[in-house]
């Protein structure tokens, strides 16, 4: 991922390597070469504009220092920038005060929630959690089953509908769940949830339903980054449609420009959380500013 936006990067500094000091002209000039990488990235227009703003004010003031040549100071200003753009700090979950916690995932069908509350629920179990899949997208045929599929790989037990369960009443079925899950003795509850391909009021109703009934400790925005501008678009929506705390990235092992990544993040205030790399379940992490800073400038 992001090999275009690194590749013009590396060139962009390498010219400026030769350099003794940056005059106004120097730049400018850089600062034009780094729009130009950003918009090739995919990157939201609003974003860029901020970015090279930073650049150029931080260019400007940057102190002669001995060191760091001016090559370096500039992939440090724009790595610093970078880190700042995709949030900062790495954002963790917080968990309840009282179990269980309650995690609900939202976002368009096929931008990998399933696959997701898998992953999620394996990597909690992995730090000392006894999580609990709840599914509760009765939407898309099977997935239900994939869910099932994959907490049987996870090891995590899966609430379906069943009867009694709410069978077709999504916003019960994580009701319910929620009660399992207090004499099941789980502390985390991962609800799955209903998407569409586009954006739908059904969906959003459905989605602000099940969390004004479960009221979640977070809801996760999960977004496919191949789907470039979109991804920024599509955030925008659930913001205003269903609200969340933090976003999930996937797919970003096909994404090779990362405007969604750098996008995300500023255009919904909201973090990201956590970035998903493939379809095993062990291609998860915990998403970190710096080290996404760092793989760019790499
Ligand atoms: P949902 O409709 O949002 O529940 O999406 P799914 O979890 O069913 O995922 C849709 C497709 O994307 C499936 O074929 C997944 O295997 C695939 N997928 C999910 N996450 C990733 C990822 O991080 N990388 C890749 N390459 N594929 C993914």
């Amino acid at each position: 991922m992001f090999e275009t936006l690194s590749d013009r990067l590396t060139t962009v500094f390498s010219s400026l390597r030769s350099k003794g000091k940056l005059s106004e002209s120097d730049i400018n000039a850089t600062a034009r070469e780094i729009r130009i990488a950003l918009l090739e990235a995919d990157v939201a227009l609003p974003v860029v504009k901020d970015f090279i703003a930073q650049i150029k004010e931080r260019a400007a003031g940057a102190e002669v220092s001995q060191a760091l040549n001016p090559a370096q100071q500039v992939v440090k200003i724009v790595n610093d920038e970078l880190i700042n753009i995709l949030g900062g700090e790495t954002r963790r979950v917080r968990f309840a005060k009282t179990a269980p916690t309650v995690i609900m995932l939202a976002g368009l069908q096929g931008s990998g929630k399933t696959t997701l509350a898998g992953k999620l629920s394996r990597w909690l179990k992995n730090e000392g959690h006894a999580p609990l899949l709840v599914a509760a997208d009765l939407q898309r045929p099977n997935a239900v089953q994939q869910l099932q599929v994959l907490g049987e790989r996870a090891g995590t037990p899966v609430y379906a509908p069943e009867p009694g369960n709410g069978v077709g009443d999504p916003v019960e079925v994580a009701r319910r769940s929620i009660e399992h899950a207090r004499h099941a003795q789980h502390d985390v509850v991962i609800i799955d949830t209903a998407g569409r391909l586009g954006i739908d009021q059904e969906m959003m109703r459905q989605a602000a339903d099940i969390r004004d009934a479960v009221k979640p400790d977070e809801i996760l925005f999960v977004v496919d980054a191949m789907i470039g501008q979109d991804a920024v678009t599509t955030a925008q929506a659930f913001v205003d449609g269903v609200g969340f705390d933090g976003v999930v990235l996937t797919k970003l092992d096909g994404d090779a420009r990362g405007g969604a990544a750098l996008s995300v993040r500023h255009i919904t205030g909201r973090p990201i959380m956590f970035a998903s790399t493939g379809e095993k379940l062990e291609d998860f992490d915990v998403f970190h500013p710096d080290r996404m800073a760092g793989r760019i400038l790499d």
